[in-house]
């Protein structure tokens, strides 16, 4: 089962994978952590990826296929995965879809994760606090702006390409973190009464 968790930075798409994760046995592929830990491993290419992700910009979409496509291979990938952060452009959801093809699976459900823009700030701030010498450095109310527009002009247009499929399912992102996980797992749950819902509630 592919489920793909979308929404803007800071919409808790790391938190809820992590407890699907443990309650489907799906894996989670994140590939904001994968790149964080190319930039950790240093060298020209993690400096490269580092000023990228400091910047609030998106690492290129060869990259980033390349990287997801040869993890999903991998064993611990059978049952299925999570994909959160991925895709973050057109091209790499048509890249997903080729991909997926190939591998004889297709994406369940898109679950965007709908949070106000006050509520991100207010998030990204209180996610640096808590971390304090940890602090993810793209974590600052600068770089959260540049992530939103990038959200904003490069992310979200891909939202149509998954509603044409049906698969698409809007989740209240400012609800209490249990009651999103509810929600997302009903959505998993019951895939083709969702399809149904949505078909008669267009949006
Ligand atoms: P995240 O942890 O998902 O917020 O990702 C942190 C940063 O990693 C992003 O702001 C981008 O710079 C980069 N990144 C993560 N996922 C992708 C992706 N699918 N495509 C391009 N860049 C990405």
């Amino acid at each position: 089962m592919i489920v793909i968790l979308f929404g803007p930075p800071g919409a808790g798409k790391g938190t809820q994978a992590k407890r699907l994760e443990q309650h489907y046995g799906l894996k989670q592929l994140s590939t904001g952590d994968m790149l964080r830990q190319t930039a950790a491993e240093g060298g020209e290419f993690g400096r490269e990826v580092k000023n990228i992700i400091d910047s609030g910009q998106l690492v290129s979409d060869d990259i980033i296929i390349r990287m997801i496509d040869a993890r999903m291979d991998h064993p611990d990938c059978l049952k299925g995965v999570i994909l959160d952060g991925f895709p973050r452009t057109v091209a790499q959801a048509e890249a997903l879809d080729k991909m997926l093809t190939r591998k004889q699976q297709k994406v369940a459900s898109v679950l965007l994760m709908e949070v106000d823009e006050q509520e991100l700030y207010h998030r990204i701030e209180t996610r640096a606090r808590e971390a304090q010498g940890a602090a993810r450095q793209d974590d600052t109310p600068e770089t959260l702006k540049k992530r939103i527009k990038t959200y904003l002009d490069q992310t979200k247009p891909i939202l149509p390409f998954y509603q044409s499929r049906d698969v698409l399912h809007r989740i209240n992102g400012m609800a209490p973190v249990d009651d999103v996980t509810a929600a997302i797992m009903a959505v998993i749950d019951a895939p083709v009464n969702s399809i149904e819902i949505n078909r008669q509630k267009r949006f």
